[in-house]
C-alpha cells in the first residue's frame, strides 16, 4: 500500500511499515495526565501524533486511534510511591477529584481544537477501565509475575527478567537499575526495590480510592495503558506512541505487563517524540518556562514579546522531526508565522489559477520536470519516518517556482496543466490535510480584526461608564469562544486566538 518507513524505538532502527492487519492500523498514544493544564511541550507531542495519524490516513489506512485520558493513580514517584497528583490538585483548588478531571479534560480538547489536531477514535478513561486493569493483575498474579503484600500487588521485576528482558525498550541494564535503588533495600514492602506498583492499598484519606481483591487501593501508572490498548486494539497491535520520557520506566513496564499477562509485547513499532525547550532549556513546570497555550495566543507569558498563533506554532513544530529537539524561541516563532503565510499565500495563487488559461505543452519543460520532481519528493520524505522539516523545504523550493509565475519570471505557457494541477493538489494536500494547518490569516486578520476592534471599542466605553457587567460580558465571552483579549499597559487591548 504505502512505502512507509518508520524508526522504531524498540529495535533502534528504520523499518518497513507493515501493518498486522492492513489496511487497517492500531495505534495507541499516552494521552494526557488531566490534574492541570496541557502545556505547549505536551502539544508538542500530541499534534507530532495527530501528523502521524493523518499521513497514515492519506496514505489509504484505516486508523484507529486510541489516546486515554489518565484520571486516576497516577503518583509523582515513577516506582508507584508519592502522592495521587489528581489528589493533590483536587486539595488545592478545593475540588472533588472529578470536577478536576473534568476541568482539565474539557482544557484539554479545547487546545486541541485549537491546534486543529484531530480527536482520537477511541478516547478511554483509567476510571472507566478499573475492572480489565484488575483482570490484567489477577492474570500476572496467576502467571506467577506479581505478588501481593499488605494489600497491594507488584510487579516482580526479577521473576520477569529471567524469561524476558526488562529493558529491551529503554536499553536500561537490570542490574544498574537494582544498584541505583540499592539504598532503598530493606525499607520497603516490595521484594525487590526495582518492582513497581500495579495496585497501592490505600490509606483512608485517599479520596480516590476502589474496591479490589486485595481491599480499597487504587492502580498503578502502567497499568492502564496495557489495560486499554489491549481491549481495544488487541495483544498485537501496530504503534504504541509517547514523548522520549515515558519510554522509561511508562513503556518498559507496560511490555512487562503485556508480556507477563499474554505473552506479548504490545505494539510492533514503538515511537516516541523528542522534548520541546525554550531558549534552550527544557519546557517544564519546575523551570517556569513552561509556557500554556493560551499564555502563547495571547503573548501574556513573560518570555514572550505577543501572542502567536497556534497555526504558527505548529508550524514550527512541523519544521524539525518529531523525533528531534526543539528549541522555541521568539526569533523560531516568527519566522514560522513568515514561512506559514509564504506557503499559503502559494496555494491560494495556485487555487485561484484558471488552468483553462494554461496551453497543453506537447513535452515537458525543465521547470514541469522540477515540480513533478518536488512533488514527488514530499511524499518519499514523509515516507522517511513522516519527515515534516524535509517536506516543508520541498514546499518552499515550490512556493518560490509559484512566485516566479505570480511576478512573471515564468510564463503559464512554461507550465503544463498537469504539473499545475499537481502543485495545487501537493499544496493543499500537505499543508491542509496532511500538517492539518490554515492560514494564519482567517483567524488573525482582515474582517476578523475589524469587527473585534467594534467590540472592544464598546468594551471600552462601557468600562468608562463603569458599567462592568457589560465588559466583563465581552470579555468573558470572547474568552468562551477563544478570542482572550489582553489590556496593555498603555491602555490599548489587544486580542488573540
Ligand atoms: P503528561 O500529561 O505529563 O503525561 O504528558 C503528556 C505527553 O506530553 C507525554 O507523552 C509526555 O511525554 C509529553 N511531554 C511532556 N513534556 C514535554 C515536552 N517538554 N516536550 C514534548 N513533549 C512533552
Ligand atoms: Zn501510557
Amino acid at each position: 500500500m504505502s512505502s512507509l518507513y518508520i524508526y522504531n524505538s524498540l529495535t533502534r532502527q528504520k523499518e518497513k511499515f507493515e501493518p498486522i492487519h492492513a489496511p487497517h492500523v492500531g495505534m495507541y498514544v499516552c494521552g494526557p495526565t488531566v490534574y492541570n493544564d496541557a502545556h505547549i511541550g505536551n502539544v508538542r507531542t500530541f499534534s507530532s501524533f495527530d501528523m502521524i495519524c493523518r499521513y497514515l490516513r492519506y496514505s489509504g489506512y484505516i486508523v484507529r486511534y486510541v489516546r486515554n485520558i489518565t484520571d486516576a493513580g497516577h503518583l509523582t514517584n515513577d516506582r508507584g510511591e508519592g502522592v495521587n497528583r489528581m489528589e493533590s490538585q483536587a486539595k488545592l483548588e478545593r475540588l472533588e477529584p472529578m470536577e478536576i478531571v473534568q476541568k482539565y479534560t474539557v482544557g484539554f480538547h479545547q487546545v486541541m481544537a485549537l491546534f486543529n489536531t484531530l480527536p482520537p477514535t477511541i478516547e478511554p478513561t483509567a476510571t472507566g477501565h478499573l475492572i480489565e486493569q484488575i483482570d490484567l493483575i489477577e492474570q500476572l498474579i496467576k502467571n506467577d509475575f506479581a505478588y501481593e503484600v499488605n494489600g497491594s500487588v507488584y510487579f516482580n521485576v526479577k521473576k520477569y527478567n529471567e524469561q524476558y528482558h526488562y529493558g529491551m525498550l529503554s536499553g536500561r541494564n537490570i542490574d544498574e537499575l537494582i544498584a541505583g535503588y540499592r539504598d532503598l533495600d530493606g525499607q520497603e514492602e516490595k521484594k525487590h526495590s526495582i518492582d513497581f506498583a500495579l495496585w497501592k492499598k490505600a490509606s483512608p484519606e485517599h479520596i480516590m480510592q476502589w474496591r479490589s481483591p486485595w481491599g480499597m487501593g487504587f492502580p498503578g501508572w502502567h497499568l492502564e495503558c496495557s489495560a486499554m490498548s489491549t481491549k481495544y486494539l488487541g495483544q498485537e497491535f501496530d504503534i504504541h506512541g509517547g514523548g522520549m520520557d515515558l519510554k522509561f520506566p511508562h513503556h518498559e513496564c507496560e511490555i512487562a505487563q503485556n508480556n507477563g499477562s499474554h505473552g506479548h509485547g504490545g505494539a510492533k513499532y514503538w515511537l516516541h517524540t523528542n522534548m520541546l525547550n525554550f531558549d534552550g532549556q527544557k519546557m517544564s513546570k519546575s523551570l517556569g518556562n513552561a509556557i500554556l497555550p493560551l499564555e502563547f495566543l495571547s503573548g501574556s507569558h513573560p518570555l514572550l514579546d505577543r501572542g502567536y498563533s497556534p497555526m504558527a506554532i505548529k508550524f514550527l513544530f512541523l519544521q524539525s522531526h518529531y523525533s528531534s529537539e526543539l528549541d522555541i524561541n521568539i526569533k523560531g516563532l516568527q519566522d514560522a508565522e513568515k514561512g506559514l503565510k509564504r506557503l499559503m499565500d502559494a496555494r491560494k495563487l495556485l487555487s485561484n489559477i484558471p488552468l483553462a488559461n494554461i496551453k497543453p505543452l506537447t513535452e515537458q519543460t525543465s521547470i514541469d520536470l522540477k515540480i513533478v520532481a518536488l512533488c514527488e519528493e514530499c511524499k518519499t520524505n514523509m515516507d522517511d519516518d513522516f519527515n515534516t522539516a524535509k517536506t516543508i523545504a520541498c514546499l518552499f523550493e515550490l512556493s518560490t517556482i509559484v512566485n516566479s509565475l505570480k511576478d512573471g519570471n515564468i510564463q503559464s505557457n512554461q507550465l503544463s496543466v498537469h504539473s499545475v494541477s499537481l502543485l495545487a493538489k501537493t499544496f493543499e494536500d500537505y499543508l491542509i490535510e496532511i500538517f492539518g494547518l490554515k492560514p494564519i490569516e482567517e483567524n488573525n486578520h482582515g474582517k476578523l480584526d475589524d469587527v473585534l476592534q467594534v467590540l472592544i471599542n464598546i468594551r471600552k466605553e462601557a468600562k468608562i461608564k463603569k458599567d462592568f457587567a457589560t465588559s466583563d460580558k465581552i470579555r468573558n465571552e470572547l474568552l468562551e469562544k477563544g478570542v482572550q483579549l489582553k489590556d496593555e499597559k498603555d491602555g490599548t487591548v489587544s486580542w488573540s486566538i
